[in-house]
């Protein structure tokens, strides 16, 4: 079985295609593993969910997907986000809001768990440091776990029969990573909003058999989303950040 996963898509269907693309050329996946704040921030949210419902899918919630249906406050968003979620939630199709609605805050897919933020705190809380790791770490009942939120790309072990916490690896891009023995949180980067100075989507695969994880990235139409968020009206700061990846 060879999974697909995602984090962040935030409406961004030309990133999204990028990536279906990229990996079909990279030997498929059967599946899609989704993390979260699939919505909100960019233009084509409806296209954007439609495109994965024909696949077996796994998806949780994240703190822009509750917040485009209600579900979360967005009194701690800035102006954009708040715009956006505002924005998002004029344009969502029926069976759109149903199905973000629906979503659990965290699924387990042996041998990992799917969560956005942090299992402490699901849709709000970055996981990006040693205390908001071994917080994770102490509540997850898988032996892995896959989150988003921070769109920021890497790998965190725990190191066994050492105290000085859980340590942060970078997760290079197109390195094939067998799974490791330790306990360990991936974050596969940012699909439709990279924030780690680099524009281009990222993503990872995961194939079962060999046991093996990848992430890579993709370039895509940066300028053609940016138009769509124009014409939507959608904050100058969210279309001029996706020249930057930040
Ligand atoms: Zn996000």
């Amino acid at each position: 079985m060879r999974a697909l996963i995602l984090a962040d898509i935030h409406a961004n269907l030309e990133a999204l295609t990028a990536v279906m693309e990229d990996a079909r050329v990279r030997g498929g996946f059967d599946a899609i593993w989704c993390l979260g704040d699939t919505v909100g921030y960019g233009p084509d949210p409806n296209a954007c969910l439609e495109m994965i419902w024909g696949y077996s899918l796994t998806v949780v919630a994240g703190n822009h997907d509750f917040a485009a249906v209600g579900k979360r406050t967005t009194d701690d968003f800035n102006y954009a986000a708040k715009a956006s979620a505002e924005w998002t939630r004029s344009q969502l199709s029926k069976e759109a809001v149903r199905f973000v609605e629906d979503l659990p805050l965290s699924v387990i897919v042996e041998p990992f768990t799917l969560v956005h933020g942090t299992l402490r705190d699901p849709l709000s809380e970055y996981l990006l440091d040693q205390e908001t790791a071994s917080a994770t770490l102490a509540m997850l009942e898988t032996k892995y776990c896959l989150v988003g939120h921070s769109h920021m790309p890497f790998i965190c072990s725990e190191i066994s029969g050492d105290d000085r916490g859980p340590e942060f690896l970078d997760f290079t891009e197109d390195q094939p990573f067998p799974l490791p023995e330790c306990r360990s949180i991936f974050n596969s980067g940012g699909v439709g909003q990279p924030r780690d100075r680099d524009p281009r989507s990222s993503y990872a695969l995961y194939d079962s058999q060999e046991g093996l994880i990848w992430r890579h990235r993709v370039a895509y139409e940066i300028g053609v989303t940016q138009e769509k968020m124009r014409r939507a009206k959608l904050p100058e700061y969210l279309i001029e950040r996706l020249n930057h990846g930040r």
